[in-house]
């Protein structure tokens, strides 16, 4: 199977996977979504008075056009909804605020309150950053008597996204099964953060590439991100307030954006990352950053202001990464289709979240969680994106060995011949054991052969010699081209070969133009363990060509004393 292939097939069965178990948590809940009008907090109000006069609610205008501050939220007549017999809850999006009181008027007329405030917010937090609140109180009617009617008194809420955000009448056993989803949901996602940064830690290791570290840190932010907006490190310190845990939310989701840019800077080549894109990048960076802080730490001061602000941040992040990706393509940039595959589901997700927050969209639990579902496919994107780099560090590594195996025998072969040059002829010479026979070998008068058929001639006439040569002498023996026409052959002195076998063969060969071309040959035995060896052999197999020439040339000689 090819890599892009595998890349698909795994892109195909995460989708698959998350469009089954979403469609798994909607279709097993009963549920029945509540229409909701608002009247701002004023002095003398109360909740009696207000069930009976509903008329006064305003059930037009968006929640989050009314600002900050104190509010009373009044539900539609509640339909009847089929209950398993455990009762029902009322849920809704977690929010910043101070205090919820909510109060239940039931069929037969009885009212009853019950609420929670941030810092003591209890099993009233679920997982999935989910407000709940059981609607079978504390002395209600056995049997149960349905309730009609819910009226929220909500204190200090920031009103971002809203004030009672997306609440919904639940069977209590549907929430159940939903709690169980929505764990499974976040806890495969903390399982494959935890993975990925033992991983990616472990590779950093072995391969010191810059971008390693810079996504372990990605991930642990994503990973602590998932934490506090799940709501599950409110499940894990039941004593931190829900407020802190939203501000922890903010800051996290800031650190993880920034990181991304980091990690964008630091996966692909340097190249890409440089001039305007570069300080563009950092611009955003530095605005998500400062913005999350800001109002981390001082919500719900200008809440809607400060907001806005983070939100402006996002956009330039969103703006960023088409400027990135075409940055890359023109750079021509290796990683470029990993990133953009690994990447195109979370940025549609955040343009989905900036929605929201612009108010284009209305407030959705999956539109809130989408980080965490596109991260959990980016992250698998991701580290096939990271084995896709290695694979190319590995085929780098691989030319760059049968480089270097092809510049080592290049620097050891003569070019015209392909023998073995001198170097390398006298470096494994050294290498051989027992007693050898050197024969330095010389082309008669190949001066006279230059000028006769030419310089390239010549050359066809040297190629043709080294031809024979090494036919004639045994597979083990070395044979090197030593000089302008002078061969040299080494070969076990027991081979039994002669030098006048070799002049022999030389005769033999057809020449250009039928041209006569013959050698001499001088000879000597002898030990070849040391460089001072090879250089009493050379000198004494030397003289003895000299006398081969002297003697008419087209012959050999043997040195009248063997090498020592
Ligand atoms: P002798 O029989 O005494 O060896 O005579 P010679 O002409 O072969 O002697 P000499 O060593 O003086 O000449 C060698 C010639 O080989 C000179 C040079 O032009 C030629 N030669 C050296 N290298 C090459 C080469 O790579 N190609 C060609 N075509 N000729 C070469
Ligand atoms: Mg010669
Ligand atoms: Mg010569």
């Amino acid at each position: 199977m090819t890599f892009g292939r595998c890349i698909r097939t795994a892109v195909a069965a995460a989708m698959l996977l998350c469009a089954l178990l979403a469609a798994t948590a909607v279709s097993a809940a009963v549920r029945r979504p509540i229409a909701t009008c608002v009247l701002r907090d004023a002095p003398g109000l109360n909740a009696v008075d207000l069930l009976r006069t509903p008329g006064r609610f305003d059930c037009r205008t968006p929640q989050s056009r009314f600002g900050a501050g104190d509010f009373w939220v009044v539900s539609e007549r509640l339909p009847a909804i089929a209950s398993s017999g455990l009762g029902l809850d009322v849920e809704s999006g977690s929010v910043w605020q101070n205090r919820t009181t909510l109060y239940v008027l039931y069929a037969d007329g009885a009212l009853r309150r019950t609420g929670f405030s941030s810092a003591r917010i209890g099993d009233h937090l679920l997982v999935g950053a989910l407000f709940t609140t059981p609607l079978t109180l504390p002395g209600a009617a056995v049997p149960p008597v349905p309730p009609v009617r819910l009226l929220w008194h909500i204190e200090g809420a920031a009103n971002t996204r809203g004030i009672v955000i997306g609440p919904e009448l639940y069977d209590h056993r549907s929430q159940e099964k939903q709690q169980v989803f929505l764990a499974g949901f976040y806890g495969s996602f903390i399982g494959l953060a935890i993975a990925l940064i033992v991983y990616n830690l472990a590779l950093w290791r072995a391969l010191r590439q810059r971008f390693q570290p810079v996504y372990c840190a990605l991930v642990l932010c994503l990973l602590g991100y998932a934490l506090s907006s799940s709501a599950i490190l409110g499940l894990l310190f039941p004593g931190l307030a829900n407020n802190d845990r939203m501000r922890l939310n903010i800051v996290l989701l800031g650190a993880s954006a920034v990181w991304m840019l980091l990690f964008a800077r630091t996966f692909f080549e340097r190249r890409v990352f440089e001039g305007p894109i570069r300080t563009a990048s950092t611009a955003v960076m530095v605005a998500i950053g400062f913005t999350s802080v800001l109002m981390a730490a001082t919500l719900p001061w200008h809440a809607t202001m400060v907001d806005r602000l983070n939100t402006l941040g996002f956009c330039g992040l969103i703006a960023l990464v088409p400027a990135i990706l075409w940055r890359a393509w023109r750079m021509r940039s290796r990683y470029l289709v990993m990133f953009a595959l690994a990447w195109g589901v979370p940025v549609a997700f955040t343009v989905l979240r900036i929605a929201e927050a612009l108010k284009l969209l209305p407030w959705s639990f999956w539109i809130d969680n989408s980080t965490v579902v596109a991260m959990m496919l980016e992250a698998l994107l991701s580290s096939m994106a990271i084995a896709y780099r290695i694979k190319l560090l590995s085929l780098e590594r691989d030319e760059a060995r049968e480089q270097e195996s092809a510049a080592r025998i290049l620097a050891d072969i003569d070019p015209l011949t392909g023998l073995l040059n001198r170097r390398a002829f006298l470096a494994r010479a050294i290498e051989r054991k027992g007693e050898q026979m050197l024969l330095i070998a010389d082309l008669d008068h190949f001066k006279a052969v230059n000028e006769t058929i030419g310089h390239d001639g010549g050359d066809e006439v040297l190629r043709i010699v080294a031809r024979a040569l090494r036919t004639a002498v045994p597979a083990d023996a070395l044979v090197a081209r030593i000089g302008g026409e002078e061969f040299a052959i080494i070969v076990d002195a027991t081979a039994g070969i002669a030098a006048s076998d070799i002049l022999a063969a030389l005769r033999t060969e057809r020449m250009p133009f039928d041209l006569r071309v013959t050698a001499s040959i001088g000879t000597c035995n002898g030990p070849i363990t040391r460089e001072a060896d090879w250089n009493t052999l050379y000198r004494e197999a030397d003289r003895a060509l000299f006398e081969a020439k002297s003697a008419g040339r087209d012959r050999a000689r043997r040195a009248r004393r063997a090498a020592a």
